[in-house]
């Protein structure tokens, strides 16, 4: 299987559900599944044993799955075959303002559909939403990686001030920073892996914290065109041009 085929490899097995579990999984192992996901896979979608169902864990690839056993409260499934391999995830980081709930969990869905590695919330002097619910957060990024077949789903780093980030940030790692003030075309920058985006927050930075950034000696500045777009949108645009211009 090519690394950039989607993670499907049986056919019969896209119809089935697929879920994002805790445990290891290896052929032959068993797992038992209880709460949310049981009461999903048993009242809602009424697996009984015998039935498929396609499990991953974000680290052992995909493994189809059969249900052996069906109980109240539980249900146990059978680990088969191996159906889709652990994907290789490009090294990109999404740094961004928290922004309010509606928009943060979209941008959250988004990110993790597009393929970013980690999630990072940076606190900025404009940011208007104190304290993000980094579970809720999360488990957007489960339900998204679940639904458009990702075995990997980002982590998410606790926030951190930009402050705090730029006196931290990785020597090796591109910052590319989009500024709506003006930068280079994103389209002509050259910033492979590992590289962050980062995007402030509905206000904008201050023009010492854009000062700031720019001194980063890993900062890029890049410009997303002649509009000024939403803070979730200018995400989203930039992790796609990115990928695109790296072929990931
Ligand atoms: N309030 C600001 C706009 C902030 S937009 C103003 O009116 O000037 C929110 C964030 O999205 C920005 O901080 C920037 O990181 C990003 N952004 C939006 N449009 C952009 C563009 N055309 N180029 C680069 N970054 C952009």
């Amino acid at each position: 299987m090519n690394e950039h085929a989607p993670a499907l490899s049986t056919p019969s097995l896209s119809s089935t559900p697929r879920l994002h579990v805790a445990q290891p999984l290896a052929a032959g192992a068993a797992v038992t599944l209880e709460g949310g996901q049981a009461h999903y896979l048993g009242s809602v979608m009424r697996r009984q044993p015998g039935d498929w169902v396609r499990l991953f864990n974000g680290h052992d690839g995909e493994w189809a799955a059969q249900v052996t056993n069906v109980a109240k409260r539980s249900i146990t499934l059978n680990l088969g075959h191996q159906s889709g391999r652990q994907e290789i995830v490009p090294d990109l980081w999404l740094c961004a303002a928290p922004l309010k709930k509606g928009r943060i969990d979209w941008l959250a869905e988004k990110a993790c559909e597009l393929g970013v590695a980690r999630l990072l919330l940076v606190t900025t002097q404009r940011t208007v939403v104190d304290k993000p619910n980094l579970d809720r957060l999360a488990a957007h990024m489960v339900e998204a990686a679940e639904q458009c077949g990702r075995t990997s789903v980002p982590d998410i780093a606790a926030p951190v001030s930009l402050e705090r980030l730029l006196r931290d940030w990785p020597s090796d790692r591109a910052l590319i920073f989009a500024d709506e003030t003006g930068g280079a075309p994103l389209a002509e920058t050259k910033a492979p892996a590992p590289a962050a985006i980062l995007i402030g927050p509905e206000g904008g930075f201050t023009p010492a914290e854009r000062a700031g950034i720019r001194a980063c000696p890993q900062g890029v500045a890049v410009s997303l065109g002649p509009r000024i777009l939403r803070a979730d949108t200018a995400a989203v645009a930039a992790i796609a041009v990115w990928q695109a211009i790296q072929g990931i």
